[in-house]
C-alpha cells in the first residue's frame, strides 16, 4: 500500500510513483511526488493526473521537459510554481513557443495544436520558473538535483533523489521503440552524450515517466540503457546497408529507419527526415557517407 490513495501507486522512501493509466502508457505517464519535511513536488504531471487530480497539496512542479504528455496535470494546478529547465521554457509561455519545439510541417502542426489544447489541456504558464543543470531542490532532509540530459529536447532533464536512491528518467524511457530525437529541439549527439552521463549516476531505482515504469538495481537498468542505446546503431546501420545504393533524402524518409512501415502517424514523416538528416550528417562528417549527383548520398 502507498501512503497516497492512488491506483499502483509505489513508495520508493520520500518518493511516490503515481503510476499512469496502463502503466504510463502514452499519451498516459507516470508522475513522481517527492515529500520532505518541508515541501512535496510534483514531477511530470500526466494526463492521469489532468483526470484524477493530485492526491495531496503540492509546494512546486518540476518538468522534466516541455512536451505535451508531461503537462496536462497543470490544469489541475494553475497557481502552483512551475519550474522547468531554461532552454524549453518557451514551451510553457505559448503555444507558438511549444510548437517551435516540435517543428512541424504546417498542414500538420494545425491538427496537433487543436489536440494539445483539446486532449492534453495546454495553457500557457508565462510565470514558468527556470532551472539548470546542477541545481538542487531542497524539500527539508530531501533533495532532488537536476541533471541536464539534452537530446530528446534542449532542455530535457532528470532528476536524483540521493535520500531515496532514485532518479527519475523523464523521457529516456528505455522501450525498444528506442531514443526519440525527431523534433526541431531534439539532437541525436545530445542524445548519446546524456545516455553515457545516465551510466555513471549513483542511483538503485529508476523510474521512466512511460510503461518501463520502475527497474530496480543497477544491472538491470544498464542492461536495459544498453539495449536502448543500441537501437541508435541499429538504425545507422540499416541507413549505411540502404545507402549502398546512392538515395536521396526523400527515399530515406520513405523508407523509414525510425517508425515501422505500416505506422500511420500524420507526423511519421517529418521525423524519419529529422532523425535521417542527423545520422547523415553524422555518418558524412566520419567518412561513412558521401554525397553523389542529383542529391544523393552514398555509403563509402
Ligand atoms: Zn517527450
Amino acid at each position: 500500500m502507498s501512503r497516497f490513495p492512488w491506483p499502483e501507486a509505489i513508495d520508493i522512501g520520500p518518493l511516490t510513483v503515481l503510476t499512469g493509466i496502463e502503466r504510463g502508457k502514452y499519451p498516459h505517464g507516470n508522475s513522481v511526488l517527492i515529500k520532505g519535511t518541508r515541501d512535496t513536488i510534483l514531477v511530470d504531471p500526466s494526463l492521469t493526473i489532468a483526470e484524477r487530480g493530485c492526491p495531496v497539496d503540492v509546494d512546486k512542479v518540476l518538468l522534466s521537459h516541455v512536451h505535451e504528455d508531461h503537462i496536462p496535470g497543470l490544469t489541475r494546478l494553475p497557481d502552483t510554481p512551475v519550474y522547468c529547465h531554461a532552454l524549453d521554457a518557451q514551451g510553457l509561455h505559448s503555444l507558438d513557443g511549444l510548437m517551435e519545439i516540435y517543428g512541424m510541417p504546417a498542414e500538420i502542426e494545425a491538427n496537433f495544436r487543436a489536440e494539445v489544447v483539446e486532449d492534453f489541456y495546454y495553457a500557457p504558464r508565462p510565470d514558468v520558473k527556470t532551472f539548470t543543470g546542477g541545481d538542487t531542490f531542497d524539500l527539508g532532509d530531501v533533495t532532488i538535483e537536476v541533471i541536464h540530459t539534452p537530446g530528446h529536447t534542449r532542455g530535457h532533464s532528470i532528476f536524483l533523489v540521493p535520500e531515496a536512491k532514485t532518479v527519475y528518467l523523464g523521457d529516456i524511457e528505455l522501450t525498444g521503440f528506442g531514443p526519440y530525437y525527431g523534433d526541431a529541439w531534439s539532437s541525436l549527439i545530445d542524445f548519446e552524450k546524456s545516455l553515457e552521463l545516465c551510466r555513471n549516476i549513483d542511483a538503485e531505482n529508476f523510474v521512466t515517466f512511460h510503461h518501463k515504469w520502475v527497474i530496480t538495481g543497477r544491472a538491470d537498468f544498464i542492461n536495459q540503457l544498453d539495449n536502448f542505446e543500441k537501437v541508435i546503431n541499429d538504425r545507422e546501420e540499416k541507413m549505411l546497408d540502404f545507402l549502398k545504393k546512392p538515395r536521396t533524402l526523400d527515399d530515406c524518409v520513405a523508407h523509414r529507419f525510425v517508425y515501422r512501415p505500416h505506422v500511420e502517424l500524420a507526423f511519421a514523416d517529418s521525423v524519419e527526415r529529422r532523425c535521417a538528416e542527423q545520422h547523415l550528417n553524422r555518418m558524412i562528417q566520419d567518412g561513412r557517407v558521401q554525397s553523389a549527383e542529383h542529391k544523393r548520398f552514398v555509403s563509402i
